[in-house]
């Protein structure tokens, strides 16, 4: 990273920079390009970090994603506009996370169950949200296993 002061690496930190941020822009390959799409998700820290998304069953992203595809995600909070009396000195704060992994498809009814409880936790802090095999029936679910990641901060 060209600024390492704005480098953060102490994982306790980025855990929280993740916990700060509200949506997840997931990136694939693509055949023109890269697609990428921004979803809402839930973070299962650890040594093997993975996120957790949820979707309809059918669509651009769930078309593209088998076991092990390959792919990238950004998140990001904390804007806020620097003003100063020169255009060039005007700054943006943010904090963010860069990172690579591997994406695949939940089948299990008990991965997804506890994926949607992951997914509820992370936007309702203020109480706890269980499901049922049919509930978890009627959505597709993701795992995305980081292989990777970086976070910077300018606060
Ligand atoms: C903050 C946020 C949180 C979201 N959370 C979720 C979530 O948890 N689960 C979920 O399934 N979806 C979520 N969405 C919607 C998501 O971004 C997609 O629109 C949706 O998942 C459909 O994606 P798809 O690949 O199936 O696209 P399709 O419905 O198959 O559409 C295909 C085409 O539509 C266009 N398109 C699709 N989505 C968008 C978009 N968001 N903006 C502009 N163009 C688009 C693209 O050009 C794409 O090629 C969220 C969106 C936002 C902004």
């Amino acid at each position: 990273m060209r600024r390492h002061d704005r480098e953060v690496t102490e994982r306790a930190k980025i855990d929280e920079i993740i916990e700060s941020c509200d949506c997840l822009r997931l990136g694939l390959n693509a055949e023109d390009g890269a697609y990428i799409v921004p979803l809402s998700f839930g973070y299962a820290p650890g040594e093997i970090a993975k996120f957790y998304f949820h979707s309809a069953m059918e669509g651009r992203k769930v078309s593209m994603i088998a076991d092990g595809t390959k792919a990238g995600f950004e998140m990001d909070s904390a804007h806020a506009l620097g003003e100063a009396e020169l255009g060039c000195k005007h700054t943006y704060f943010f904090r963010s996370v860069i990172g690579t992994g591997t994406v695949r498809p939940v089948a299990d009814l008990e991965e997804k169950k506890r994926a949607l409880t992951l997914i509820m936790a992370h936007y309702r802090k203020d109480r706890a949200f269980s499901f049922t095999d049919e509930q978890a029936r009627t959505v597709a679910v993701f795992c995305l296993t980081v292989d990777q990641m970086t976070a910077k901060e300018h606060v």
